[in-house]
């Protein structure tokens, strides 16, 4: 069986390259669209749900800053690895969520992650990869960062 579609998911950790890499290859592989994506979380959840008036015009300020410096970063970044800027999608929320709903958007039928992001190595799977797994409806691969291999 080809994959039509593979959704990657980034965080702006030093390991994506590597996960988009391994998409790319894989995508190659199946001769299948590669898109990318990214989720910004929210002021509230950045700072723990403080009431710090987040939705202040101040606030929707930040965000919408954090939106177009990831899409950019994303953009870039797909750029290197030949994913046109209409197949990347930036989203605010919570990451698995987010995921897994633009992957049902774009109509992917595997999402890649990485085994780990930016929250350290100490789990066998980061909460993100996680999350997706759960709640996926297609496949999911993880791509293996650091650690030992067995
Ligand atoms: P984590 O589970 O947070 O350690 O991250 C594992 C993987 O999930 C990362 O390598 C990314 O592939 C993906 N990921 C984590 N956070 C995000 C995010 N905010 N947006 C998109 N993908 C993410």
């Amino acid at each position: 069986m080809a994959y039509g579609h593979i959704l990657v998911a980034v965080d702006q950790s030093e390991e994506a390259e590597a996960v988009v890499d391994r998409a790319r290859k894989l995508a190659d592989h199946h001769k299948a669209t590669l898109s990318l994506c990214s989720v910004v979380k929210p002021l509230t959840h950045v700072y723990g749900g403080l009431d710090m008036m987040a939705y202040t015009q101040a606030g929707v300020n930040f965000e919408e800053q954090a939106v177009n410096q990831a899409r950019q970063l994303l953009e870039a970044l797909g750029g290197r690895f030949g994913v046109a800027a209409k197949d990347v999608h930036v989203s605010v929320g919570a990451p698995p969520a987010q995921i897994v709903e633009t992957a049902e958007a774009v109509g992917a039928d595997m999402i890649v992650v990485g085994s780990h992001g930016k929250h350290g190595l100490g789990l066998l799977l980061g909460s993100t990869a996680n999350g997706v797994l759960h709640q996926a409806g297609c496949d999911v691969l993880t791509v293996r960062i650091g650690g030992e291999s067995h």
